[in-house]
């Protein structure tokens, strides 16, 4: 049969803490040509602790890439027209691996997982000089959220792992540094490396310098022969890769200072471009690195306020609770009933992220009389996933002192029309959704069709014309919208406190 004719074609793998994904687009029209995804398995050892299988995310990648292909040649598409294929993934998320045998050392430990939660109290009694000696260099408070506790952790309970640092066979990645590695080659001279965003994240790099910073790998105790080579976001590696949430941004076309994205997916968050400065902020958000696209590009900053429960929620309703069989049910429920009833849910299960920073937040449903059921609970549900979003926007709009016109959205909960009208309607102004929701996976081949040597994508505005978007306007009034905005802050109060 004939061949489709068709410009340069540009992979992107998107591996999230939900799921894998493989897409191909087309790079002249940033069409979505074909995909495939994969739900990944979480695991829950103990009460706060949250493990994934390195091996199992890598099956997923290749099986990804195996059934895309496939779909693509029923299409008639030759799979040759794929140029490069460029890497998101799910940040913080903390592996080791031995570099002889290729094999993990231990589960990989997420981003979400709170064992860590002693060390760092213990390490926050260490801090050497002002208590601004990590944030001033990374840009981050010290949580567990972060790469390096996970670390530290590892080399203190997993004798495998001290045991292959002490023989040198140890390499620590995140999971793009995993993936890289074994895609190309593996034990077979695999590349060893993360990129600039995914490095902002592990709490040991330096935002200003752009390296692994000595002083912290002292601190936490992390020998720095481990760590991956750091490098642009948007070069031939073999391959290209961005953090999730930077990839967003950059599928999001936020290149310009002030423009911004909410990612709706296992968490949420929210970035806002800063340029090239380095902006601190006073009201509980990260300052992270945007993207780097290129080796001789200069570096984007941006502000960050992340939520470590969003669709994970939604998720816990499914799993934990049952009244839910699939994540898109929750939209009917809520249909149902179109209010909570005065019920709240804050879904602390990690204790609170942005603007908190409180580990010692646990998960509350309060608000609740004779009268209440699982469908006011389901939208109580999407209704923390809004305020929460409200509470990072605020910060923002602090701390930029510009305050947002419109929220630009993506990411797999986007799809819930509910949950955007009722974003709408908490912030108070306007909510807008490209139709081709796969922004994350968009930005990873954005960057990996600009990069040097591929040259298949051209990051100018019109290229990008093309993307239509879906608007949802505020339906209540102000006034509404601020009583139960405060309502929730209530609750959050109340979630606060619950583990000492
Ligand atoms: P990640 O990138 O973190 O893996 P995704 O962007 O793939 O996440 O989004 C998956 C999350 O979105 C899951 O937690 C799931 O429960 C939630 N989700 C998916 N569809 C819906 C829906 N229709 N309504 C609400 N939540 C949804």
């Amino acid at each position: 049969s004939k061949k489709a004719v068709l410009g340069p074609l540009v992979g992107a793998v998107d591996q999230g803490t939900s799921s894998t994904r493989f897409l191909v687009f087309n790079s002249k029209t940033a069409e979505l040509l074909s995909h495939h995804q994969v739900e990944i398995k979480q695991e829950f050892p103990r009460e706060g602790w949250v493990e994934q299988d390195p091996k199992e995310i890598l099956h997923s990648v290749y099986e990804c890439i195996e059934k895309t292909c496939e779909k693509l040649g029923q299409l008639n598409i030759d799979i040759s027209n794929i140029k490069a294929i460029g890497v998101s993934n799910q940040r913080e998320t903390t592996v080791v691996w031995d570099k002889i045998t290729g094999e993990p050392l231990y589960n990989a430990v997420v981003w979400l997982d709170l064992r860590t939660q002693s060390t760092v109290e213990s390490l926050s009694k260490r801090i050497p000089g002002n208590n601004n000696f990590v944030k001033s260099k990374t840009g981050l408070p010290l949580s567990t959220y972060f790469s390096a506790v996970k670390l530290r952790w590892l080399l203190d309970n997993v004798r495998k792992v001290q045991k292959a640092v002490e023989e040198k066979r140890a390499l620590f990645g995140t999971i793009d540094s995993w993936l890289i590695w074994s895609l190309t080659g593996g034990v077979n001279g695999g590349v060893h490396c993360t990129d600039v965003t995914n490095a902002s994240r592990t709490m040991l790099f330096n935002i200003h310098s752009l390296e692994w910073d000595k002083q912290l790998c002292e601190f936490f105790g992390i020998p720095m022969e481990i760590l991956p080579n750091v490098r642009s976001s948007s070069e031939i590696y073999g391959l290209m890769c961005l953090g999730d949430q930077s990839a967003a941004l950059v599928g999001q076309m936020c290149f310009q200072i002030g423009q911004a994205k909410n990612t709706y997916g296992t968490g949420c968050f929210l970035l806002c471009n800063t340029g090239h400065k380095c902006v601190f902020s006073d009201h509980g958000l990260l300052t992270t690195v945007a993207y780097k696209l290129g080796r001789d590009k200069p570096v984007y900053y941006a502000l960050e306020g992340s939520v470590a429960i969003a669709g994970a929620v939604i998720r816990w309703l499914r799993d934990n609770l049952g009244i839910i069989k699939t994540s898109e049910e929750i939209e009917k429920l809520a249909k149902e009933v179109g209010t909570s009833y005065g019920c709240y849910f804050v879904p602390a299960f990690s204790g609170l992220y942005a603007p908190y920073w409180e580990p010692s937040a646990r998960g509350i449903i309060c608000g609740l009389t004779q009268f209440t059921n699982k469908c006011h609970i389901a939208f109580a549900a999407l209704e923390a996933v809004c305020f929460q979003t409200r509470e990072i926007l605020d910060a923002m709009n602090r701390d930029c002192g510009i305050p947002l016109s419109h929220l630009q959205v993506d990411g797999g909960m986007t799809s819930n029309k509910i949950l955007m009208q009722l974003q709408a309607d908490i912030l108070y102004i306007p909510v807008v959704k490209p139709s081709m929701p796969e922004t994350t996976a968009l930005g990873a081949a954005m960057a990996a069709g600009a990069a040097e040597g591929v040259g298949v994508w051209s990051l100018e505005p019109e290229d990008l014309s093309a993307v239509t978007m879906e608007r949802f306007e505020p339906q209540i009034n102000a006034e509404e919208s601020e009583i139960r905005y405060s309502t929730w802050k209530k609750a959050v109060m109340k979630s606060m406190g619950w583990v000492t």
